[in-house]
């Protein structure tokens, strides 16, 4: 039995086999041997065969709530029936070339031919057909990419990293949890899992070393802690704590949808975190007061194209409906730093966490935001939309992107196209000159909310997802909770609100600080929201 400690990324305890997945690409020799080409042959049929139906799998998965995005699972079989590359792999067969190494250099040459042409759209596919080789490279070699999991078991995945994709992509009914060897606390790819509820643990060093295949495991995600090869006593005293955790959140559960005055004096809202119409029923069954932060991002993930104008419209007006006239903050595309969007061919930046992202790429890309805005105006009328602006650092930002609004109201307008007229808007506090003129900033948004999770990010000046700096992640020391202070004194000064929808606005340690400094809102995520109210009431 040994213990590794990494980053508790979403909390919960569970217990279950490893399934290692690589990452990185799969390694093969090249080299020839004398297996008859027949047995070859059958080899790679039964792979593409096995291939096929994973990813129709997949397909089935995802096209349930992203029909859409479900396509690219199509032209994927299709490749796998592409008579020229299948040519190409056989021929290499019949050269006494192995199985992968055959399938492996194929694939890489139609990518290569791929990447070649004008068109930027099929250049674009060569990175499916690398993702397809891989799938069919994990059948022959008995492993997998994380991204293409087929789990036969429930399972917990060891990877070296996943991306908030591969996190999104996750089947909750056989992932079990999740190890990574890097990511930190406040990892775009924490923050999905603890939404979708998988317990995980990240920033594990080694990981892929110290654990095997078919390992068992415990993972601890409240404490970071991951045992491999646990005894019966250790996996006995885990499942106990493990239940005594459900009976306790249960039992806040039930409380927290009773109406209860709370005792301190002021009323403080706590609101759900949420990245898409799938979360909005844990959010209800809590009994958030509303969404303090819509992740609209997570929407134009995992694609090959951005969503339409009617997709989003849909997806903010299921959101806004079933909250019946509780507010719902709606954040504008928030792209950049570790959430990639391989459709917008966008430069590669040296920093991309200084780089061109949240507002700034809005702004850069006009077409991209007057969409959202359309669709977020028309889902106005559906109940009580607010607009928050992502990654705001000067007056100027806000001052075009409000521009850019009315212009998108305007054309409605002239439609005939009916919308709240009086919907507020609001900008995320999380670079730190906009803490440091918030004053300034006020007088152009009807609220603030802070983004705990960039703002320490950029305080200290460490990337939130690496895991080697993990010690940095202090969203408690002083310099933040001072920028959150003259936040909110600035904003009440000018009789607006401020809202904190960072991770540490769900950190029980945190909450009665930020009471204490004048927060008006707390969003977290709903699993969080329980524990919350319950501080909330003993304050
Ligand atoms: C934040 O930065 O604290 C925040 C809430 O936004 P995100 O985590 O999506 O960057
Ligand atoms: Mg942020």
């Amino acid at each position: 039995m040994k213990e590794l400690r990494g980053v508790g990324a979403s909390t919960g305890i569970v217990v279950g086999p490893a399934k290692i997945c690589q990452y990185a690409e799969l390694e093969v020799a090249e080299a020839k041997d004398e297996l008859p080409f027949k047995d070859k042959l059958e080899t790679l049929r039964d792979a593409l065969e096995k291939t096929t139906n994973d990813i129709r799998q997949s397909y089935a998965r995802v096209e349930a709530t992203n029909p859409k995005g479900a396509k690219i699972f199509e032209a994927h079989v299709l490749f796998l029936q592409d008579p020229t590359l299948l040519e190409r792999i056989e021929s290499m067969l019949r050269e006494g070339y192995g199985v992968a190494y055959s399938v492996k250099r194929s694939f890489e040459e139609s990518a290569r031919q791929l990447e070649q042409l004008e068109d930027g759209y099929l250049r674009e596919r060569a990175g499916d057909l690398r993702d397809v080789s891989e799938r069919v490279l994990g059948t022959i070699l008995h492993r997998s990419k994380t991204g293409a999991v087929l789990l036969l078991e429930p399972s917990i995945i060891v990877a070296s990293d996943l991306t908030p994709s591969d996190t999104a992509r996750l089947d909750r009914s056989s992932v079990l949890g999740f190890v990574t060897e890097k990511g930190g606390a406040t990892s775009h790819t924490a923050i999905l899992a603890e939404a979708l509820g998988i317990p995980a643990v990240v920033g594990v060093k080694n990981a892929l070393r110290e654990i095997r295949d078919e390992d068992e495991l415990i993972i601890d995600g409240r404490q970071g802690l991951v045992i491999v090869g646990p005894e019966e006593e250790t996996i006995r005293a885990y499942a106990r704590r493990r239940e005594e955790l459900e009976r306790e959140s249960a039992t806040l559960r039930e409380n927290a949808t009773l109406t209860r005055p709370r005792r301190s004096s002021k009323k403080v809202e706590v609101t759900a975190n949420i990245g898409s119409p799938r979360d909005v029923e844990k959010a209800l069954q809590v009994g958030a007061d509303g969404v303090g932060l819509y992740r609209t991002e997570f929407l134009f993930l995992d694609r090959d194209c951005p969503p339409s104008e009617e997709e989003q419209f849909e997806a903010y007006r299921i959101v806004l409906e079933q909250f019946s006239g509780k507010p719902v903050t709606i954040r504008t595309l928030d792209i950049g730093g570790d959430k990639e969007i391989r459709y917008l061919n966008l430069d590669k930046e040296l920093n991309p966490s200084l780089g061109v992202r949240g507002i700034r790429l809005c702004l850069e890309h006009r077409d991209l935001f007057k969409t959202q805005l359309r669709a977020v105006l028309r889902a106005s009328t559906y109940g009580r939309a607010r607009i928050m602006y992502p990654m705001v650092a000067v007056r100027e930002e806000i001052v075009e992107a409000r521009a850019v609004l009315e212009e998108v109201k305007k054309e409605l307008t002239e439609n005939g196209t009916t919308f709240d007229k009086g919907i507020e808007v609001g900008i995320m506090v999380e670079v730190p000159s906009a803490a440091l003129n918030a004053e300034e900033l006020a007088d152009h948004v009807d609220f603030f909310s802070i983004g705990t999770n960039d703002l320490v990010q950029y305080t200290f000046a460490a990337d939130r997802t690496n895991e080697n700096l993990s010690y940095l992640y202090q969203p408690q020391n002083s310099a933040v909770l001072g920028l959150v202070k003259m936040t909110v004194d600035a904003s009440h000064r000018r009789g607006k609100w401020t809202g904190v929808c960072g991770e540490l606005a769900g950190d029980a340690e945190a909450i009665p600080t930020l009471v204490g400094l004048g927060v008006d809102e707390l969003s977290m995520s709903s699993q969080k929201i329980p524990f919350a109210q319950k501080i909330l009431f003993e304050l």
